[in-house]
């Protein structure tokens, strides 16, 4: 009998701390790297992508949408669908190139950011990006911070000075040093990897950032790309610029779990909207990702 009891208890006490490490994450900071295809992580050594690897949930073998260029991904993570119902069909679309399926308040596409604006009205949420076509793919009056900078130096430290002092919600960042050198020097190349590892410190500044805002224990971090490349572009079905990295670490996400579901990139915002207790919207296709969490 006091066995019983005593089983009892440390069931009970197994799952309410698990339940409570998720229920913990209240930040979330999703950082895209423009044009990092997922083989890179079998060519040269990336130390904070690998050690987050290490520590959290990762898939070297997620995928872009077609085509498998910037804005209709960078929209698709966002909007947890597909070019087919978002409408950003091209590489640098503006506007839908065919209308979206619903409109939500703000006349675009339901997002993860006008999803949280509504949900929580006092949210902190911030874009912070590299390449000015992000700034046509969000809700530009659901956000706090809307910025815009030059090199990915720069982006970073706008970063590291934002999560410090705004501890925000949600913030996306995009880096883009890695899908410039992509074009002009060309994918797969030492140039390619330098920029890879350049861009692998970055995310290593940032992280300590995160740490230094005294919010680590609450934050949810996922790293991904739009897209990969071959040769000196991407648009194409080749695996090289369909597979994308998809690495996430935060309380009561599962340590060194290699993720054997299918991802494409529209199940970034469905998993995002889950961690934050958004209901996602009828019209998203992107399912969380749940075996990224413990228990
Ligand atoms: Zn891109």
């Amino acid at each position: 009998m006091h066995l019983r009891i005593f089983s009892a208890i440390v069931i009970f006490t197994i799952c309410y701390f698990h339940s409570y490490s998720q229920q913990k994450i209240k930040h979330v900071i999703l950082i895209g790297v423009d044009g990092m295809g997922a083989y890179v992580f079998k060519k040269t050594h990336l130390p904070v992508m690998q050690s987050m690897m290490k520590n959290g949930s990762w898939s070297l073998e997620a995928r872009s949408v077609l085509p498998s260029s910037s804005a209709a991904n960078w929209a698709s993570m966002n909007m947890g669908a597909g070019p087919e119902l978002h409408g950003f069909t091209t590489w640098g679309s503006k506007t839908p190139d065919m209308p979206s399926r619903i409109l939500d308040e703000y006349g675009m596409f339901p997002s993860i950011a006008g999803l949280l604006r509504k949900s929580r009205p006092l949210s902190e949420i911030g874009f912070i990006y590299e390449w000015d076509g992000i700034g046509y793919l969000f809700p530009k009056a659901a956000v706090n911070k809307d910025l815009n900078c030059d090199g990915d130096i720069a982006i970073t430290n706008a970063v590291v000075d934002y999560i410090e002092n705004k501890k925000p919600d949600f913030l996306f960042v995009h880096l883009h040093d890695v899908d410039s050198v992509g074009h002009n020097a060309g994918h797969d190349t030492p140039e390619y990897y330098a920029a890879v590892e350049r861009t692998d410190a970055h995310i290593g500044k940032i992280l300590k950032s995160i740490a230094r805002a005294g919010i680590e224990d609450e934050t949810l971090v996922l790293v991904t790309a739009d897209h990969g490349g071959v040769k000196k572009g991407h648009g194409g079905t080749s695996m090289e610029e369909m597979q994308i990295p998809w690495i996430v670490i935060g309380p009561g996400i599962r340590k060194n779990h290699k993720i054997q579901e299918s991802i494409m990139t529209f199940d970034t915002a469905a998993t995002i909207a889950a961690v934050l207790k958004l209901n996602a919207p009828q019209v998203w296709i992107g399912r969380p990702v749940t075996s990224i969490f413990r228990n």
